[in-house]
C-alpha cells in the first residue's frame, strides 16, 4: 500500500500521527494509497519551514524569482502528462481534461513569469516642492492555501506562485481525495530552484484546517471548496486578523434564447454540464430554456446525454468519467432521487449504468431533468455530478431574475444571436463570470477568477492582478531630502505646495 505524506522544508515527511484517509481509484473502486492527516503539530512544523525561508526568499528580487518560475514552467511542461495520469488515477477525470487542467495551471506560472513588471508601483515626482511619493507593493509573510478535490493541479497554481513569486512563502494543505498531484507540483518547484521551504505541503482534514486558520504566524489564506466550508474559514480566519479569500459552490445558469443556434448551444451544454462529470465549479447546472427554445433544446439534448461515453481516464475515447468517491456517487443518485419525488421530469436516466470490468467503479450516467421549477432543492442545491436541470421560462427578464435571485453568483452564460440581449445580460447578471456564447467563462490567468453572493467569502479574485494584491501590501513612501535648509517644527496638519 503507497503511504503519501506531507512536504515539509524541501524533503517528503513520512506522516507520524497514524491517522491516515483511503485514496480510491474511482473507476476501479479500489484504494490506491493512504494518505497521512497532518496533526496541528506537523501544520506547525510546515509553517515554521515556511517562515524560516521567507526572510531570504522575500530579499530575493523579482526578477530572480521570475527566472525560478520560468524553470518551473518548463519543468511543469515536461511532467504534464503525468501530472494529468496521477490527476485522472485519483480523480477519475478523462486525460484529455486533466491535461487542460494542467495547462490552465502552468499558464499562471506562466503569467507570474512577468512579476518584475506586475510589482512595479506608482510613482510621482514633486507631491509637493521638492518631494516625490512612491508606492511598493511588499509579500506578506507566511500565506497558507486549503483546496479542492476537483481541480487537484490548477486549484492549487491559481494561488501559490502568485503568492511565491510576489515574495511570500506558502503552506498548501490540498484535498485529502487526491494528494498525489499537488506533492508532484512542490517538488517539482524544488527543482526549479525555489529554495526549501518555500512551498510546503501538508495533506489533511479539518485538524490541518483549524490549525492554519489560528495559527498566528499565517498572514494570509485562500480557500477553494464548497459554500459551507468556505464561510466557515472566511469567519474563522478573518476573526484572527488574516487576510482571507474563499470561494465557494456554484449553481451556473446557461440561458438560451429562443434566436439562438440551438446546435451550438446543445454542443456547449454538453461539454459545460457533463465534462468532469459535472464536478466543475464552473460547470453549468441549470439550462434556462426561454419560450420556444425549450421543446427544441430538449428535443436535441436528450439523445446526446444518452449518447454520452462514460468510462475510465486510461480510455481515451471517453467523454465522462466516474465521480471521486462512493460518497459522491451516492449523494449525487440521491439528489436525483430527489428530483423525481420533487415531480421533476427525469427525461434521461442515468443510474442504472454499468461499466463491464469497473462495476465497483463510481460511475454514474449522465441525468437530464426536464420541467424543474426554483422552490425544488435540486434547483437551490449544488449536486456536484453529471445532472442538467432544464428550467423553462417564458421571457428573458424572468431567465435574468432567476440568475439573480439564486443564492450562488459565481459563473453564468447567454447563448443568443441577439447582441442587445447579450449585452444586457452581461450588464445586470448578479454574477462573478459572464459567457457570452461561451459556456464556461473561466478568465484566463492574466484576468481574475471569482464569483460574486455565496460563491465567494473576501474581497479578491483569485490569481491574475487580484492574486497580486491579495498576496501583497501596499506601502506608500514620501520622500524630501532638503539640503541645509530647515522648515522647523510644524505644529498643523501638513499640506503641500
Ligand atoms: P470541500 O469544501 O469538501 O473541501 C475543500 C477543502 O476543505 C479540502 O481541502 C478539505 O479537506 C477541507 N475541508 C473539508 N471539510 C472541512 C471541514 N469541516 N472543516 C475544515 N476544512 C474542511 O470541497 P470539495 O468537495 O473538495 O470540492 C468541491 C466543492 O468545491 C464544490 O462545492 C465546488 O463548487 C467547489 N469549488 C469551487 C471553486 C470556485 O472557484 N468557486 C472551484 C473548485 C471547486
Amino acid at each position: 500500500m503507497t503511504e503519501l505524506g506531507h512536504f515539509i522544508g524541501g524533503k517528503s515527511v513520512v506522516g507520524g500521527n497514524g491517522r491516515f484517509s483511503d485514496v480510491f481509484n474511482p473507476a476501479t473502486g479500489e484504494v490506491s494509497a493512504r494518505v497521512a492527516l497532518a496533526t496541528a503539530a506537523e501544520v506547525d512544523a510546515a509553517v515554521q519551514s515556511a517562515k524560516r525561508a521567507f526572510p531570504g526568499w522575500s530579499r530575493t528580487t523579482p526578477l530572480s524569482r521570475a527566472r525560478v518560475m520560468f524553470k518551473y514552467k518548463a519543468l511543469l511542461e515536461a511532467n504534464r502528462d503525468k501530472l494529468a495520469r496521477m490527476i485522472g488515477a485519483e480523480h477519475g477525470k478523462v486525460l484529455g481534461d486533466a491535461v487542460g487542467e494542467v495547462t490552465r495551471g502552468i499558464e499562471v506560472v506562466e503569467f507570474v513569469c512577468g512579476i518584475p513588471h506586475l510589482l512595479k508601483g506608482d510613482f510621482t515626482e514633486n507631491v509637493g516642492t521638492n518631494v516625490d511619493c512612491y508606492s511598493l507593493r511588499q509579500p506578506l509573510g507566511v500565506c497558507a492555501g486549503i483546496t479542492p478535490f476537483n481541480f487537484p493541479a490548477m486549484v492549487p497554481m491559481w494561488m501559490f506562485p502568485v503568492a511565491i513569486a510576489c515574495g511570500n512563502t506558502f503552506v498548501l494543505k490540498p484535498s485529502e481525495r487526491d494528494p498525489s498531484t499537488p506533492l508532484l507540483l512542490a517538488q517539482l518547484l524544488l527543482e526549479a530552484g525555489a529554495p526549501e521551504g518555500v512551498l510546503n505541503v501538508v495533506n489533511g482534514d479539518k485538524e490541518a484546517v483549524d490549525t492554519i486558520l489560528s495559527h498566528p504566524d499565517i498572514e494570509a489564506v485562500s480557500f477553494v471548496g464548497s459554500t459551507p466550508i468556505a464561510e466557515y474559514v472566511y469567519r474563522t480566519g478573518t476573526a484572527a486578523a488574516k487576510r482571507v479569500q474563499a470561494l465557494g459552490g456554484a449553481k451556473n445558469h446557461m440561458v438560451v434564447l429562443p434566436d439562438a443556434d440551438m446546435d451550438q448551444a446543445t454542443d456547449a451544454l454538453m461539454g459545460a454540464a457533463y465534462g468532469s462529470a459535472g464536478e466543475r465549479c464552473m460547470a453549468i447546472s441549470v439550462a434556462v430554456a426561454v419560450g420556444a427554445a425549450g421543446d427544441r433544446l430538449m428535443a436535441k439534448l436528450a439523445p446526446r446525454v444518452r449518447a454520452l461515453k462514460v468510462g475510465p481516464y486510461t480510455d481515451a475515447d471517453a467523454e465522462m468519467g466516474p465521480l471521486v468517491t462512493r460518497q459522491a456517487y451516492d449523494r449525487v443518485k440521491g439528489y436525483i432521487d430527489l428530483g423525481v419525488k420533487e415531480g421533476a421530469k427525469l427525461a434521461v436516466d442515468g443510474r442504472g449504468l454499468k461499466l463491464q470490468g469497473y462495476e465497483k467503479g463510481f460511475f454514474i450516467g449522465g441525468c437530464l431533468f426536464d420541467e424543474v421549477r426554483p422552490g425544488m432543492r435540486i434547483y437551490k442545491e449544488e449536486i456536484f455530478g453529471p445532472v442538467l436541470s432544464v428550467v423553462r421560462t417564458p421571457d428573458y427578464e424572468q431567465a435574468l431574475d432567476l440568475v439573480n435571485a439564486h443564492e450562488f453568483g459565481n459563473g453564468t452564460a447567454i447563448f443568443t444571436r441577439d447582441g442587445d440581449a447579450a449585452r444586457d445580460f452581461a450588464s445586470r447578471a448578479k454574477i462573478g463570470m459572464v459567457g457570452v456564447n461561451v459556456p464556461i467563462p473561466v478568465p484566463l490567468a492574466f484576468h481574475s477568477f471569482g464569483g460574486w453572493k455565496r460563491s465567494l467569502f473576501g474581497d479578491h479574485h483569485i490569481h491574475g492582478a487580484e492574486g497580486v494584491r491579495f498576496y501583497t501590501r501596499l506601502k506608500t513612501v514620501t520622500a524630501r531630502w532638503p539640503k541645509g535648509i530647515r522648515a522647523g517644527a510644524e505644529y498643523v496638519m501638513p499640506t503641500m505646495q
